[in-house]
């Protein structure tokens, strides 16, 4: 794979709808890159733009490695697509639609056959090589789908939302051998999502984006920890604001007063993880509520508590832990867990 380069990269389309904002952007050579966001923020439109199927507006620029491929149309960029419906052909069989671009390209029928081959194998889809498409569930098309878009050895692979029509079962399967594959292949790859488990799961690095523009660009583990802003900490993940005045680094809160807040005098907000906070014995933490509700999902008690903080606080504890609706007590955040959004975590004093 190559580098890809957006420069400048401004987005009209023709009924006057402002689709990005001007984009800086690069992929590294053999990264995969994940665009995250809402639906409409403008993820298919960079993706769309990135292929050759868009053109950003007067001034942009896109290259691939040091080539300048803003006006060429995609036949000529070498990119391969994955989109959420599988644009196969259903009446060809398995084979002829994964054989489909080597034959476009002249490629001899020998050496066709011995690639799809080869292919059909590593995606696990060599007892179906004669099948056509309309025999194949959901998930298999999209194995086709990817083998198809791989096989040309493409300078770039792009996927828009392919787990998206999958069930939840076969989508963290195939995220999973998307990922190995990804990394065997070592392609640069920019992979489109709404969802932010396959994005952590998938993203050498994620861009978080928001009405056509970025919000933060970061490696999974930064977007998490460390997130820049309100819209990237409520997107990845779910998190708890606490807001009050501070004063020596104490905020007062509605449950008691937070020690280890790492914010000047004045109003302050800090945001924390559910998984960071724990749930004691009335009167033995730092603020003091009561439990709302609690949610058993396995490996985890989500516990909503109430009276601590203006919204219902939710701590997610091992699920051993039992509480009670209406019971008391106390919470504690250590505070290197507290996140600053203005800046880096806050380390404690
Ligand atoms: P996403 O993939 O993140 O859901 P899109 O890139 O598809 O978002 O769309 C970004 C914005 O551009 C949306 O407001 C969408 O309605 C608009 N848009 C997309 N394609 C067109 C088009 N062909 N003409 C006009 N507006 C469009
Ligand atoms: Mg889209």
């Amino acid at each position: 794979g190559v580098a890809i380069r957006l420069q400048n990269c401004r987005k009209t389309f023709a009924d006057g709808t402002l689709a990005l904002h001007p984009l800086d952007l690069t992929i590294q050579a053999g990264e995969t890159l994940v665009l995250l966001g809402p639906s409409g923020c403008g993820k298919t439109t960079t993706l769309r733009m990135i292929a050759g199927l868009e053109f950003p507006d007067e001034g942009g620029r896109i290259l691939f490695g040091d080539e300048d491929v803003t006006r060429q149309p995609i036949e000529k960029r070498k990119v391969g697509m994955v989109f959420q419906s599988y644009a196969l052909f259903p009446n060809m069989t398995v084979a002829e639609n994964v054989g489909y671009g080597l034959k476009v390209q002249k490629v001899k029928a020998a050496d066709i056959k011995r690639r799809v081959a080869d292919m059909l194998e590593m995606m696990e889809l060599a007892p179906l090589a004669h099948r056509r498409i309309s025999q194949l569930s959901g998930g298999q098309r999209q194995r086709v789908a990817l083998a198809r878009a791989i096989i040309t050895s493409p300078r770039v692979l792009l996927l828009d939302e392919p787990l998206t029509a999958l069930d939840a079962l076969l989508r963290d399967r195939l995220r999973a051998d998307i990922n190995s594959l990804l990394r065997k292949l070592g392609i640069t790859a920019i992979y489109v999502t709404h969802d932010q488990d396959e994005a952590m799961a998938l993203g050498d690095r994620i861009v978080v984006m928001e009405h056509g523009r970025v919000s933060q660009i970061g490696t999974p583990r930064e977007i998490y920890f460390e997130p820049q802003n309100d819209f990237v900490a409520d997107f990845i993940g779910q998190i708890n604001v606490f807001e009050g005045q501070v004063r020596n680094r104490c905020m007062q809160l509605p449950g008691g007063s937070l020690t280890g807040v790492a914010l000047a005098d004045g109003p302050g907000r800090i945001h924390c993880r559910p998984e960071d906070m724990e749930i004691t014995e009335a009167g033995s933490g730092q603020l003091t509520g009561v439990v709302q509700q609690t949610q058993f999902i396995g490996d985890r008690n989500r516990v909503w508590v109430s009276g601590v903080s203006e919204q219902p606080v939710l701590v997610d504890c091992d699920g051993r832990a039992q509480f009670t609706p209406g019971q008391t007590v106390g919470l504690l955040i250590k505070p290197d867990q507290m996140i600053r959004l203005d800046q880096q975590q806050v380390r404690a004093a």
